[in-house]
């Protein structure tokens, strides 16, 4: 994925001057087909809803679906490090670091942002609220994406909803949020998330708590553990990040 939305951009440069409008007339009015089909197939007859963004966006070849599968692809990848030693962790997000400088000019783009929001709640929805667990883990790695573009500049928001889409209320409560002013696709989920338990999820064992008996870490005040043990389990991991949040947090 990496690699070829990478080869598609650098074709740019590689045909000659006087070809170049001829190829952008045919590959414009390849792209208008191409989404007029993916358009009237997707909606089969019915009025579909694209949550704020346009059914162009979500083509399977737009630059923007493009960015937004390669993100999920590379939280994949991290989170298949995860529990390994700290060289990997760094490894991780030194890859993190790329793929933001490759894609800077799409994480300003307001549009971007409203795309991976509604992305999100397509997948959300057909999730069965939540149920399908492999659907849940694309919704969390796209939220990430979604809140970087939007709070990228705010670190103590950016964190503070990053820990709510650890749960499911706070993943449903976020899609709410971001789609009320476009649609009314989220207003069944509203009401379900208005009935789940105020819980928390530990970052140690990734289980929910009632959210008044976690407590936050010492040092960053920003990750929640239910026990001592977890929080020390945990702090290999979580130590870099510890002391970049509180970093972070010292200069808001
Ligand atoms: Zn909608
Ligand atoms: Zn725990
Ligand atoms: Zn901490």
């Amino acid at each position: 994925m990496g690699k070829k939305s990478r080869r598609n951009r650098n074709k740019k440069t590689g045909h000659d001057a006087a070809s170049a409008t001829a190829i952008a007339s045919a590959i414009a009015s390849a792209t208008d087909s191409a989404t007029a089909i993916a358009a009237s197939s997707a909606g089969s007859g019915t009025n579909q809803c694209f949550h704020g963004s346009t059914a162009g966006k979500f083509h399977p070849k737009s630059e923007y679906m493009k960015a937004a599968k390669e993100y999920v692809e590379m939280l994949r990848q991290e989170a298949l490090l995860d529990n390994q030693d700290g060289s990997k962790k760094q490894q991780a997000l030194a890859i993190r670091r790329i793929y933001d400088e490759d894609h800077m000019y799409l994480i300003k783009d307001p549009e971007f942002c409203r795309f991976v929001f509604a992305f999100s709640t397509k997948k959300y929805l057909e999730s069965n609220n939540l149920k399908d667990k492999s659907r849940g883990l694309v919704i969390r790695a796209l939220l990430h994406l979604g809140l970087f573009c939007r709070y990228r500049t705010t670190p103590k928001e950016l964190h503070k909803y990053d820990r709510d889409i650890r749960t499911d209320r706070g993943i449903i409560k976020v899609l709410v949020r971001e789609t009320k002013t476009h649609c009314k696709c989220m207003n069944e989920g509203k009401v379900i998330a208005k009935t789940m338990d105020i819980n928390g999820k530990c970052h140690g064992c990734l289980e929910e708590f009632p959210k008044e008996t976690l407590s936050f870490c010492d040092g960053c005040q920003l990750l929640k553990y239910h026990n001592r043990e977890c929080q020390i389990n945990h702090w290999h991991i979580h130590k870099s990040d510890c002391k970049r949040f509180s970093e972070s947090n010292a200069k808001v």
